[in-house]
């Protein structure tokens, strides 16, 4: 058995840990990471990359078949033919070249990668299984980012025609019928996206409204364009399991019992969690709590010299919330003073039309206990939206009412996902109202909406 010692070994490198060892590696420490995959985890190998590469292409695809016959703008094609082989070569092809990317930035920063399946045995070592040998690495500090997984449902476990979003972004065939049970952010960003590439989809969610973690206003356009996209969606609906040798999915829907829908393939996307087997956990005595890894604000474990990030900590569970945990945590070790301290972690929905929100909604500030006042500028009202042919949306501004100091800044519309950047920018810095209202933004983009929402929630509107 071959023995490695090092001052950080960081086990799991998806955008956590990845990012945690550049960082580390940086800062001078010896620094070992293990992945049993290629680096850049869920995020870069079947999550935020490839899905959003897949969304691209489905939208180009159905822009094309919007020309057929000539569109407004005077275009017109006559017959757009997908060639799907080719669309998840392409989208293959940027995964492969991110992954050499962060294999690249690993070694440049004086990591070593090691590929194998890593498993705890104590707070200081690691055995790691790799195609060849035994690895026992033993290290002064670990970093614990092992990521999340999908939740099965028990009438519907993974396998055959029921996938996963992983099963999805590796179809080689669109299928005809897709089901989706889940209308969550993943759900109806692959469902819209297979909608698109010419599926019939069918999305069956178990509460009242789609997208349950972004509030009405916000999710009302995206249900609006899903009916346009011919999908259809059944709320208060559970999904029960397949029945006629698989080819019919089951579901009941409070108060009208029980339905059957005809599909090829169901994705069941109704949530992940923390990923806590399989690589050691057990063998610490680590604290849990809510089914996450329990660290402090300096992404400390309650084992001296054992951090954790990303994923297995807690929600929201998002590649940037991960990476951000991976910097503080490889900087408390190298002796800095950082925490993890975000005003706000931002979240975008990539559906069409995209949904942006950074801290509170005007709901979530009032159940704060803050006065609010609140600006919402409907996008049909800038100019730059409608050269893009977008005119449905809106950019909303949440601010306290005593001292308008923002709390929350929202957005849905085509695109607005580029957004997020002033949005977080404006709420970590502090911004009140008249920062954002004073603040001069180039005419014409869609980052107009931004002071005007300011403007609005100060009761000066000036283009509505
Ligand atoms: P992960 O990325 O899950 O990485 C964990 C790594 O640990 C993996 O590479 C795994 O192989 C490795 N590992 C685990 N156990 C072992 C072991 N025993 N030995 C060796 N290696 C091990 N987030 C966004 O912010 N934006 C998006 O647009 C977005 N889109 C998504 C779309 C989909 C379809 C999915 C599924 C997720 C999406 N996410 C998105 C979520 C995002 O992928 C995760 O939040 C992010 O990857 C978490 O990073 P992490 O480093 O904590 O864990």
């Amino acid at each position: 058995m071959e023995n490695l010692s090092c001052d950080v070994l960081v086990l799991g490198a998806g955008p956590g840990g990845y990012v945690a060892a550049i960082r580390a590696g940086q800062l001078g420490l010896d620094t070992v990471i293990v992945d049993k995959d290629r680096p850049g985890g869920t995020c870069l190998n079947v999550g935020c990359v490839p899905s959003k590469a897949l969304i691209h292409a489905a939208d180009a695809f159905e822009a094309a078949k919007r020309a057929v016959g000539g569109n407004a703008l005077g275009i017109s094609v006559s017959d757009p033919v997908l060639d799907w082989s080719k669309t998840v070569a392409w989208k293959n092809h940027i995964v492969a070249g991110l992954n050499h990317g962060v294999e690249g930035l690993l070694k440049k920063a004086g990591a070593k990668l090691v590929t194998g399946t890593g498993r705890m045995k104590d707070g200081k070592t690691c055995i790691v299984e790799t195609a060849e040998e035994e690895i026992r690495i033993t290290a002064k500090n670990v970093i614990l980012s092992p990521g999340s997984e999908a939740i099965e449902l028990p009438g519907l476990p993974f396998g055959g025609h029921v996938i996963s979003s992983t099963g999805a972004l590796a179809l080689e065939t669109i299928p005809e019928r897709l089901a989706v049970v889940g209308g969550g952010y993943i759900g109806l960003e692959l469902g819209t996206a297979f909608a698109k590439l010419g599926s019939k989809v069918t999305v069956i969610e178990a509460t009242a409204h789609l997208l349950p973690q972004y509030d009405a206003e916000l999710s009302a356009p995206v249900a609006r364009r899903l009916r346009e996209l011919g999908i259809d969606v059944h709320l208060n609906s559970k999904a029960r399991g397949l029945v006629e040798g698989g080819k019919r999915l089951e579901f009941e829907t409070e108060g009208e019992g029980i339905s059957h829908i005809a599909a090829d393939r169901v994705l069941v996307t109704v949530g992940r969690r923390a990923k806590l087997d399989g690589w050691g956990q057990e063998e610490l005595p680590i604290d849990l709590a809510g089914g996450f890894v329990h660290v402090d604000e300096t992404c400390r474990t309650s084992m001296t010299g054992v951090y954790a990030i990303g994923d297995a900590t807690g929600e929201p569970m998002l590649a940037h919330r991960a990476m951000a945990q991976g910097e503080v945590a490889a900087e408390v070790i190298a002796g800095r003073k950082r925490i993890f301290d975000p005003v706000s972690v931002p979240a975008v929905c990539f559906t069409d039309p995209e949904v942006v929100s950074v801290g509170l909604s005007p709901d979530a500030a009032k159940a704060a206990g803050h006065e609010v006042v609140t600006g919402n500028f409907p996008l049909a009202a800038n100019s730059r939206s409608q050269t893009l042919e977008n005119r449905s949306g809106f950019v909303r501004a949440v601010a306290r009412k005593d001292n308008e100091l923002i709390l929350g800044l929202q957005a849905v519309g085509h695109q607005v996902s580029e957004l997020s950047a002033s949005f977080s920018l404006a709420l970590e810095m502090g911004a009140r109202l008249e920062d954002l209202a004073r603040t001069i933004h180039v005419h014409p983009t869609v980052s107009e909406a931004i002071p005007e929402a300011a403007m609005l929630a100060l009761g000066r509107g000036l283009h509505v």
